[in-house]
Parts: structure tokens; sequence; C-alpha cells
């Protein structure tokens, strides 16, 4: 059986951006001994029960590259020893560009994903509130980047384009980009906090997911349109697939979480399997 997306999730809370969007802050998991040394034996088990992923994720509850580099290690480990995944990503602030030992150590084997509201990083940088304009870091051209990019109530579909294309033609090594809704609550889906309001007010959401793609299927050519259980829509654009996950499943189903050692589902419920 093969499903979406592992993530590994640990639970630093650390991060050197303050989106007002943050997941982390929406959800507010509890804070758990991440029991990292742990993840090979749950890789294992997955693969005696014959279940692979689509995709490995590293992120945060907080930017995985503020963890120590024998974390990131023994991930990176991990991974490679139990390699039941097509593709492995590092979900990174921007921060991971500003240190290369750890960069060295995931680059051959994770994309590195980056978040961005503006391609104008004074921008963007003062609305997702961080100081180091990352992508213009040298190291950051050493890496390939998925760019999830995050669509604004405050542009057009076409400005959407066009800045795609200012990306794909400034930094050849973005190789992919997901076009990105914004999730307003996972844990329980209440709207009770200012994160979740924020994203109301400045971002599409799961609601205007037909918008998204009957615009994008007149610009672009559809390349892969998955069953349910994957909820992906891809396209080509300018040689680039831009990918949009249409989230018609309830958040998470085809989903692992690995949290605090277990493997969850978004509501933090253990998972039999
Ligand atoms: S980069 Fe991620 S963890 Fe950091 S503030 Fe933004 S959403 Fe939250």
């Amino acid at each position: 059986m093969k499903y979406k997306e592992f993530e590994l999730i640990l639970s630093s809370f650390k991060c050197n951006k303050n989106c007002p969007y943050c997941t982390a802050k929406i959800t507010k998991w509890p804070a758990v001994d991440d029991k990292v040394d742990e993840l090979e034996n749950k890789l294992s088990y997955l693969k005696e029960k014959d279940i692979s992923f689509r995709y490995f994720i590293f992120c945060g509850n907080g930017e995985p590259s503020l963890h120590s580099i024998d974390t990131i290690d023994k991930v990176v480990k991990a991974t490679r020893e139990v390699n039941i995944f097509d593709e492995k990503r590092f979900q990174s602030s921007g921060n991971i560009f500003f240190e290369k030992e750890k960069l060295d150590l995931i680059k051959d084997d994770f994309i590195v994903e980056i978040t961005r509201v503006d391609f104008d990083s004074a921008k963007d940088m003062a609305t997702l509130g961080y100081n180091q304009d990352y992508i213009n870091s040298p190291l950051f051209i050493k890496a390939n980047v998925r760019l999830n990019y995050v669509m604004m109530k405050n542009k057009s579909f076409d400005e959407y384009l066009s800045e795609i294309k200012k990306y794909i033609d400034t930094y050849p090594n973005i190789k992919t980009v997901s076009l990105k809704t914004l999730n307003l609550n996972t844990l329980n889906g209440k709207i009770d906090n200012p994160h979740s309001k924020w994203i109301i007010e400045n971002a599409l959401t799961k609601s205007d997911s037909q918008n998204v793609i009957e615009f994008m299927c007149k610009h672009a050519d559809v390349v892969h349109q998955d069953n349910e259980f994957f909820d992906r829509i891809e396209w080509i654009y300018k040689g680039v697939p831009i990918t949009f996950y249409i989230k018609k499943l309830s958040y998470g189903i085809s989903n692992v979480v690995c949290y605090g050692g277990e493997l969850v589902d978004y509501h933090l419920n253990k998972l039999d399997i």
C-alpha cells in the first residue's frame, strides 16, 4: 500500500520566522520527547507491513535546520537505511541556507521546500517576520528547491503566474512549484486564533480550490490528475511542474505523522497500522 506522506514533525517550536499563518502556533500541539532514535525502527515496521510513501517530509513544529547536526544526521541515516520513499523533502524557513554543514548533509537526499508570499524579499520578510534574505544567500543555488507559493488575496491569478515565471527564470534550482492554499486549523478546525483569522483575510483557502484549478487549466497543460487518495493535480508551466493539492479528503487521511516517536494522524490519534 502506498500512502502520500510520512511527516516527521519534531517539537522544538523554535523558528527564525514569525509567519502570521504559522501551523505550529495554530494547532498548539504539546511539546514531546522527539525520540528521533526510534525513527529507523518505525520505518522498518512500516516496510515489513509493505507500506511505502510518495514523500518523506522533515518538518516542524519549528524550523528543522535549528536542530543539532546530530539529530539531522540521524534522520538522514534512518531514511537512507529504510528508504520507503519516492522523494524526500526538507521543509525549511530558509535558515538551512545559512547552515552550510547541515545543508551539505541533506542536499543530495532531500529537496528543500521553501514557502513564500512574495517574490520581493523585502515584502516577503516583512509579511513573514524574518530578517535574513535566504533566497539570495550563496548557498541557495546549491540545493534542489520546491517553492510553496502562497496565493494571497491581494494579487490576481494573472499576477500569481507572472510571479511564478519570475521565480523560475531567476532561480533555475527551483525544480517544482506547489500552489498553496492555507489550512485554517488541522487539529480541530476552529477559527479561534489570530493566525486562522489572518488566513481568512489574506490568503486563499481550500474553498478556493475550484477557481485555482479552472485558472491553471486555461494556462498550462495538465500532466497528472491523481485519484482522491492522493488528491493532486499537476500542470507543466514553462517546463516546470506546478502542483496543487486539492484536499478533497478530510485533511491527513493519506498521511502518516511521526510525533514523539509515535505514528499518529493530524488529530494526534495513534494510527492502527
Ligand atoms: S517557518 Fe514554519 S514554523 Fe516558522 S513561523 Fe513560519 S510556519 Fe511557523
